[in-house]
Formats: C-alpha cells, structure tokens, sequence
C-alpha cells in the first residue's frame, strides 16, 4: 500500500490521505475540497470487485455465468437497497438471488484471502486500480480538454458507445435529443466534462499501476510482469468498476422510479463506459508499445502491433462481458416486475432450506453479512423478516 500512496504522492505533488473503511457501504470515492487529495474506500467495493472479477475469469462457470451474474447483481442491490432503508425491495433482491442457488462465488468475509493473494499482475489490479483512480479526480482534467480529449472527441465516442447498446433502438429517446441535454446542461451526467474527468481518472490509476507493479512483483520475488496479464487485468478492473457503479445506481433509481432523467443517465451508462473503456485501451496500446521499444517513442508498426495485441485481449473477455451485461438486465427486469409472487418465493425459499441435508448451512454461510446488516439496520417489513428467517441455517 505505501509504495502505491508513494507513486499517488510522486503523480500529484502532493501527500495523499487515504481514510479506509472496514466492511461498510460498497464505496469508492473521492473528497473534493479538502487540503489533502483524499479518498474513502472501504473494503466491502473491494470484496465486491474482486468477486466480480471472478464471475469475468473462472471458466468452471461459462455455463451459468449470466446466471451467476444475476444473483450478483441481485445480492448488491439487495444489500444497498437495505442500506438506503428500502426494507422489501432488499428482501425481493434477496429471494431473487438465493432461491434455487446452488453454485456458489463468495462475494463477502474473502478479506483474509485477498491479503494472503500473491503479489502480481491481477493483486496490484484489484487491489489499486479504483484506489487510485480515486485519486485521480484530484488531477486537472480540464487541462487536457484538446484533442485528443476534446468535447467534440469525448462525444463521438459516446455517440459510438450508443450505438453499441443492444437495446439502443428500444430506447425512448434518440441520441441526439441526448446530445441537446448534454450541451444545455453543464451538470448533465454524461457531459465531457464529466466523462473527460472519468478518463483522466483511470489513464490516472493505470500509470499508478503501471509504475508501481515491477516493484513489488520484484520485491516479492514474483519476477517481472507480464503485459498481457497487465492488460487484461486492467481491462478487468474497469469492468468490475463499471458493474458495481451500474447494480447501485440502479438500487437508487429504484426508489425513484418516476424520476425520466434518472433513467436515462441509467440506461446510458454503458455507452459512458464505452467511452472510459476506449481511452484505457489506446493508453495500453501506446504506454506498453513505448516502454517495449528501444528508441523513446515507438515506431508506428510496433504501436500498432500493441493495438491489436489490447483488443485481442479485450476480445478474449467479449462472451463472458455479455453475461455479465445480460445477467444485469435479468437482474433489472426481476426487480421491476411488481408482479414477482415475493410472498411465495420466501416460503420456497424456506422449504429448498428444510429439505437441504445441511440445514441451508452453505447458504446461510453465504448470506451471512446480509442477515447481519439486516438485524442491525432499523428497517424492518414482513417480507425481509421472512427472508432473513428463510436463510438462517436450522442447524448452528
Ligand atoms: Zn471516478
């Protein structure tokens, strides 16, 4: 961690404070207008993003990644749902990501296992790449609103992240009616001001990455990193940034259901990652085309030889991406339908507990850290009492 907060420090110019959190509200951010940069991170994003990564890598999964990534994306709306005090919706979520479960990726108490991780490619990834994307909010991004991040530039890779939507010609509103809000309002989520702070922050957190990983890896006696292995687990953690930011914007759209301005930033937030994820490819591409080229800068042929080489990589993760994207709409769909007979899935839920040899002991292992924030938030309904009796183990 300290060599991390030394490169931040370098970066910046200045000593950063970083306030970490145990357990907690899944939470990333940065404090803007303090005299320090700061940032507050708590180590519940980090088990969330690591276990998403693994929903992305382990092929032991394929055949029920989309599913798995349904009950993930369930269980992080169930638990920030109950967190915001909205007692049913978390208990519906909850049903909805633990009935008929029977695989299993723990996505909470792994903070012992991801210490004991090796030092390598996928640790420093998972470990720093949102830390210190944080950290780079501190930076001036508006010092590099010209070309190549020109607001112009900036939105017609949005436009292009748009179209790339499966379900863009369902949307109700075109993209250009988009891009009239984008340039009357300054505050607009996906204006270029805002994206462009975005991709400095993550151009930000991959140099950090970049620069801090032959160190420790040496330290550790790890050998040298791989750039292949950098490259995909940088691309790796973008994604599992942009999955949890997805799963609780929508736990908050949800109780604002009404709110059209709301979901539409919602349902264009993949085209906003699409923008992020574009950037972090071309910086890949040309930081690791010129730290493999002898001269200082790299010949054309050998930046375009990295360019393929990060879109292969990026190719390798397309099918697994498209669960977790489907897996998330599932998800979505499951939480919005008010017809979801809840009441009868508890009961279920109950009975596939009692008829298990164990008692529900795995499940209820599982589910621990929900039934525990359950009993210590002030919220309470039928429905979330149920649940959380459903998923209690019979035996201790
Ligand atoms: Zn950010």
């Amino acid at each position: 961690m300290n060599a991390v907060m030394d490169v931040v420090a370098g970066e910046l110019g200045e000593e950063p404070l970083l306030i970490w959190v145990d357990g907690g509200f899944p939470d990333l951010f940065s404090l803007p207008g303090l005299p320090w940069p700061t940032a507050v991170w708590s180590t519940r994003y980090l088990e969330l993003s690591s276990f998403t990564r693994v929903l992305l890598v382990d092929d032991a999964i394929s055949n029920m990644r989309r599913d798995l990534c349904r009950r993930a994306a369930l269980t992080l709306i169930a638990e920030i749902s109950l967190r915001e005090g909205a007692a049913d919706v978390a208990a519906k979520c909850a049903v909805g990501a633990n009935l008929g479960r029977s695989w299993f990726v723990s996505d909470s108490n792994v903070m012992d296992d991801l210490e004991a991780m090796p030092i390598s490619e996928v640790y420093v990834a998972v470990w720093f790449f949102g830390l210190a994307h944080e950290f780079g909010h501190h930076c001036d991004a508006e010092k590099f609103a010209i070309d190549p991040l020109s607001d112009e530039a900036i939105l017609s890779f949005l436009r292009s992240g748009f179209d790339n939507i499966a379900a863009a010609p369902q949307l109700p509103f075109s993209f250009d009616t988009v891009l009239d809000q984008i340039r009357q309002q300054p505050g607009h989520p996906l204006h270029p001001r805002h994206l462009r702070g975005e991709v400095v922050a993550d151009l930000f957190a991959a140099e950090v990455v970049l620069e801090t990983l032959p160190g420790l890896m040496a330290r550790a006696g790890a050998g040298r990193p791989h750039s292949l292995r950098i490259i995909a687990e940088l691309l790796l953690a973008e994604t599992q940034i942009g999955f949890i930011e997805r799963c609780r914007g929508f736990a908050h759209l949800l109780q604002h259901r009404d709110n059209r301005a709301l979901w539409q930033a919602h349902l264009l937030q993949p085209a906003a990652f699409h923008v992020r994820m574009v950037w972090l490819q071309s910086y890949l591409s040309s930081t690791i085309a010129s730290m493999s080229a002898t001269a200082s800068t790299a010949s054309p042929s050998t930046l375009r030889r990295w360019e393929s080489v990060v879109s292969d990589v990026a190719a390798s993760f397309t099918q697994s991406m498209a669960a977790l994207e489907s897996g998330l709409a599932d998800a979505m769909r499951f939480a919005l339908d008010d017809d979801m007979p809840v009441a009868a899935m508890i009961d279920e839920l109950r009975v596939q507990r009692d008829e298990d040899k164990t008692g529900g002991t795995l499940l209820g292992f599982e589910t621990r850290a929900f039934r525990e924030l359950a009993a210590s938030r002030q919220v309470s309904s039928v429905w979330l009492d149920a649940v959380v009796d459903a998923l209690t183990p019979t035996r201790p």
